[in-house]
């Protein structure tokens, strides 16, 4: 984070410069700056991923509310076709994003003590529904423990009893509304369905060796084996762009911009009032009358109030950013869950490799931008254990298809 900071100021770097990206298609240098007062808002939302889709939609379900959500990166949709940007909406294509800057940020970390001091890329989602338009769309809440910790160390209201009816109030669940689930929220999520024989085989192993089975690890049993929800409607990736965003544009209330990079929030005091944005090089002003939501994610959004001169006063003013608020913890702690891969020969020809072969990929290709079936509506993940006893909020092994692979 002080490493994409100190890159920022120096002048010659942007967010990507300074972990040594070109600047994406889009977003170009800094022009001029020429300050104009935006429309009349009520709340700016800066960044249009899973949060900010969530929180533009919701508050424009209020008539006099006046929403303006800014968004760097591009629509999800080509010429309003969610099918010829394929990439982004047919789930096994979802390695396509993560080596494409398009729609990416493409980060990269420091060196890591802890690996040796490896660099490990990092991607995030620059995208309407941004990382929710490029994950693995596994469904997984997290284990209800750590809600009740987080509870404990003083978050009150977000142990898992506050924060079920909101999970559920979310969820469109395929298998219907129960207990733990949802039925008619926005955001679609269905179960594992491929049936393939390397996940039943996982499972299978799985039961041999000990463990248990469950039937739904969102549910009351989360640890043991079993199959996975995901974030998938008919064939199609449903991000929260899908499940939030598209249905609220019709909206009068709503104004959503993309290619639209928010570069300072603006301050009266320690009130955040607006922001300050570029957009096709210019530099430009918006004011909300009652709040500025940051929701551009773990990395810019801390990064975004360090520039705005909020974070560790000393290194501010290194830099020469004017605190507006010493608030030492902004950048810091951040985690992440790293990804371990273990391959196996698989004895059988029934793994996804023998689909990646040119002809098979066409035909296969052409079916589901057709009808949306065939095997791209899957993903190659659709067995799952979540791991008891281990520490961090996320220990999960992961079946995978396309060669036979654990993770
Ligand atoms: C490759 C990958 C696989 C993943 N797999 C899974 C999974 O299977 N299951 C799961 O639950 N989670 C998964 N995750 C994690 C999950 O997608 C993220 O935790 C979640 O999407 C983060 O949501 P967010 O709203 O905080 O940020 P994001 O969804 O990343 O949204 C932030 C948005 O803000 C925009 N933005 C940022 N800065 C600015 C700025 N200055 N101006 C304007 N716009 C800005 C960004 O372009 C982006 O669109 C995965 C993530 C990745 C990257």
């Amino acid at each position: 984070m002080w490493c994409i900071l100190r890159g920022w100021r120096r002048g010659s770097l942007g967010p990507w410069g300074a972990l040594g990206q070109h600047w994406p298609r889009g977003i170009r240098a800094l022009a001029s700056e020429r300050p104009r007062i935006g429309g009349e808002y009520s709340h700016v939302v800066v960044g249009a991923g899973s949060a900010g889709c969530v929180l533009a939609s919701r508050l424009t379900e209020d008539p006099d509310k006046r929403v303006l959500l800014l968004e760097a990166g591009p629509k999800d949709v080509y010429v309003g076709s969610k099918r010829l940007l394929w990439k982004i909406h047919m789930p096994a294509a979802l390695v396509a994003n993560l080596c494409d800057d398009r729609y990416n940020w493409c980060y990269y970390t420091e060196p890591q003590p802890g690996l040796d001091g490896r660099v490990l890329y990092w991607p995030r989602g620059r995208v309407w529904g941004g990382s929710s338009s490029l994950n693995a769309m596994v469904y997984v809440r997290g284990h209800a423990e750590d809600y009740e910790r987080w509870q404990r160390e003083g978050a009150a209201g977000w142990d898992y009893a506050h924060c079920l009816p909101y999970f559920r109030k979310a969820q469109a669940h395929e298998l219907g509304a129960g207990r733990y689930r949802g039925g008619n929220g926005p955001l679609r999520v269905s179960r594992g369905k491929s049936g393939h024989p390397l996940h039943r085989a996982f499972l299978e192993a799985a039961q041999e060796a000990g463990y248990p089975l469950t039937e739904d690890m969102n549910g009351f049993q989360q640890e043991g084996f079993g199959w996975m929800d995901m974030t998938i409607h008919e064939g199609r990736r449903w991000s929260t762009a899908c499940a939030y965003l598209h249905p609220a544009l019709r909206r009068p209330t709503l104004t959503a911009e993309t290619q639209t990079f928010v570069s300072r929030v603006l301050f009266e005091g320690t009130r955040a009032v607006g922001v300050e944005y570029i957009k096709n090089g210019q530099s430009h002003r918006a004011y909300a009358s009652k709040e500025v939501i940051l929701s551009g994610g773990a990395i810019n959004s801390p990064q975004l109030l360090m520039l705005s001169g909020v974070g560790n006063a000393d290194d501010l003013k290194q830099l020469g950013i004017p605190v507006v608020c010493h608030l030492p913890g902004v950048g810091q702690n951040l985690q992440d869950h790293l990804e371990i891969y273990i391959q196996q020969a698989c004895t059988s020809p029934i793994t996804l490799h023998s689909a990646q072969k040119p002809l098979r990929k066409v035909r296969i290709g052409l079916e589901w931008l057709w009808k949306f079936t065939g095997r791209l509506q899957h993903l190659e993940e659709e067995a799952v254990q979540v791991l008891q006893g281990l520490p961090g909020p996320e220990s999960k092994l992961l079946s995978n298809t396309r060669k036979g692979t654990v993770r």
